[in-house]
């Protein structure tokens, strides 16, 4: 079986509809995906039953926890290989997608990757999430904020809540770890005025445990955050 029929077989039992535009994007998708990691370190998952479910399906499990609005922006930090910010812009056309990642290499191949695809509602931004969430041009300017494998809940609420508006929520696709995550980011939420609204919990065909936190921003970030990524190491909330 092909990528494409691998995620449409498995994505039905989820309520996913692989529409045949968005299969011949993703198609494109993982074949480049493949290449570019002939030449640069993008991915871990190359074969196609992991492109499919690991990364395709995974990332558009969002939809499952999020209702997008056309017009909507959105803003996925560290998006590494596209993930999931390219997914989300090739399924849903309508909402304008920022691919932020401090690698301008795989940015390289990632903005490559969007123009074979066709996915015109994506532009890539190389800059390090806590200078980029600073600048006005990008602080408060996104209805949603998502990122994957990036950091632990109470650093990644530094790196993405800024970029969010007051209402606007940020959606954090993790694994079996979401819950003791946020057991640890308590503290980093109170002072960034981030409020857990729920929890979407998945199995992956093969087992493996996702969960998608939705943390809503209910008060504007104070000034001095987020701070540089020394101390947001160093000190994390
Ligand atoms: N989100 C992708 C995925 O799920 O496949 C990539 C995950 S990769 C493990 C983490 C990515 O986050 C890397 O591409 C890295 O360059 C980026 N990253 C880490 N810290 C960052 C920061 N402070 N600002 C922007 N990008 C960052």
């Amino acid at each position: 079986m092909s990528v494409i029929e691998i995620l449409k077989t498995n994505a039905e039992a989820y309520g996913i509809e692989i529409s045949d535009d968005l299969g011949e994007k993703l198609e494109i998708y993982a074949r480049l995906l493949k290449e570019w990691n002939d030449k640069i370190n993008l991915t871990a998952i190359t074969d196609d039953e992991g492109i499919a479910l690991k990364h395709f399906l995974d990332c558009l499990l969002v939809s499952k926890a999020a209702q997008f609005k056309s017009g909507d922006k959105v803003i996925d930090v560290g998006t590494g290989a596209g993930f999931p910010g390219l997914v989300i812009a090739a399924a849903f056309p309508d909402v304008q997608v920022t691919l932020l990642d401090s690698t301008g290499k795989k940015l390289k191949a990632v903005e490559n990757i969007r123009e074979e695809m066709g996915v015109q509602n994506a532009e890539v931004v190389h800059m390090r999430a806590e200078d980029a969430g600073k600048k006005p041009e990008f602080r408060e300017k996104y209805d949603f904020a998502t990122a994957r494998a990036v950091a632990e809940l109470r650093v990644l609420l530094e790196y993405t809540l800024p970029f969010v508006k007051v209402g606007g929520t940020f959606l954090s696709l993790k694994g079996a770890s979401a819950v003791d995550e946020i057991d640890g980011a308590k503290a980093s939420l109170k002072t960034l005025g981030g409020k857990i609204e729920g929890i979407n919990e998945f199995i992956l065909p093969g087992g493996d445990k996702r969960a998608i936190i939705n943390v809503k921003k209910i008060s504007h970030i104070p000034p001095k955050f987020p701070r540089v990524s020394a101390q947001i190491a160093k000190k994390p909330l």
